[in-house]
């Protein structure tokens, strides 16, 4: 088959296509995956530069943990059969392939109405925008969010469930296709981050009093301010970081505010069957529905990663093999 090998940690280059042996097929408790689309994640591109040490993937790997496509084949002691439409949590053999070995607990069927692509970016993005929203922060209908990157593929996800929960949204994106795709999906107000006093705005839009929650993507640059624009007891949930911050705790003490972290690879299984209850409810009843930006060949993964990393971000960019 045909995959994406990093035979050496580094920047987009080192991801090369190769001519690689076919996963065995399926044994017991696996399922052998034919991709149709694979999702690109942040995530991978730090993992392709070797930033995570001890969970770094021995070398040479496939990256990539969100396909969607069809199964080629299952163990006998699994309830799936050659031909169902699936999409995954993770893999064995990684995702940017042809095929994709992995074990059933990581397989979910992919509803009619979602297509391949959009099944690609379901997992990572949504599971996570779930568990930040509802499991970390708590977010009640009623409330208002700040979505601190909402364009991009968790921004995407996080707006969708929001709406569908009554949440009130202001999210913000850094280009005007960014901005239209939020407002579409579902956001009552939108700001442009790179705009300088989108802060001002986003108080102003709560008459003074900040927002209940904030989903924030980068918080090394936002984390300082974010706490500013807090209502009293609000909660700042940190997605993504990319860096060190300096912050006043002071802006906290005098709100009773929170920051909090979260990591969607660590996630209790009570609160993980959540998670896929959620998912598989909003996929199938059309309140999530994946927005794709773009859809590149295999052979662009080196161009893919190095999109996901500009700004612009207007959904998710996926992989055809
Ligand atoms: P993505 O699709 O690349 O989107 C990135 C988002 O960040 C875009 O909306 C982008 O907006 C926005 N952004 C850029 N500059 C910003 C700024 N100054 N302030 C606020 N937002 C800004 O990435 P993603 O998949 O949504 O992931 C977002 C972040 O969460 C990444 O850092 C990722 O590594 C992290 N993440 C963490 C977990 C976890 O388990 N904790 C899980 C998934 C993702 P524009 O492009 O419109 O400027």
């Amino acid at each position: 088959m045909k995959a994406i090998c990093v035979r050496e940690f580094g920047g987009p280059e080192v991801l090369k296509l190769e001519d690689m042996p076919d996963p065995r097929p399926a044994q017991s408790g696996q399922v052998l995956i034919r991709v149709k689309a694979a999702g690109v994640n942040p995530y991978d591109t730090y993992m392709r530069a070797g930033g995570y040490g001890a969970r770094n993937p021995a070398l040479p790997y496939t990256p990539g943990s969100d396909a969607a496509g069809v199964v080629e084949s299952a163990g006998a002691d699994v309830d799936l059969k050659a031909g169902d439409r699936v999409y995954t949590i993770g893999t064995i053999t990684g995702a940017y392939a042809e095929l994709a070995l992995c074990r059933s607990s990581q397989v979910q069927a992919l509803p009619a109405r979602v297509s391949f692509s959009q099944g690609a970016g379901v997992f990572i993005p949504y599971a996570t925008a779930y568990r930040a929203l509802f499991q970390v922060a708590r977010t009640k209908p009623g409330e208002t969010v700040l979505v601190h990157g909402a364009s991009g593929g968790v921004g995407v996800a996080a707006v969708q469930f929001a709406s569908a929960a009554g949440i009130k949204i202001i999210g913000s994106a850094g280009s005007n296709e960014g901005l239209e795709l939020i407002k579409t999906e579902g956001a009552q107000h939108t700001v442009n981050h790179s705009s300088p006093d989108y802060q001002k705005q986003i108080l102003d839009l709560t008459n003074g009093r900040g927002v209940d929650v904030i989903v924030e993507m980068l918080a090394n640059v936002n984390l300082g301010h974010d706490l500013k624009m807090l209502a009293p007891r609000g909660r700042v949930v940190v997605v993504g970081s990319r860096g060190s911050v300096e912050i006043n705790p002071r802006d906290l003490m005098t709100r009773e505010g929170a920051v909090l972290g979260m990591v969607i690879w660590d996630v209790p299984d009570a609160e993980a069957a959540q998670i896929h209850a959620a998912l598989q409810a909003g996929l199938g009843n059309g309140t999530l529905r994946p927005v794709i930006a773009s859809e590149l060949p295999l052979a662009s993964a080196p161009e893919a990663h190095r999109r996901i990393m500009e700004s612009g971000a207007r959904g998710k960019i996926v992989l055809i093999p």
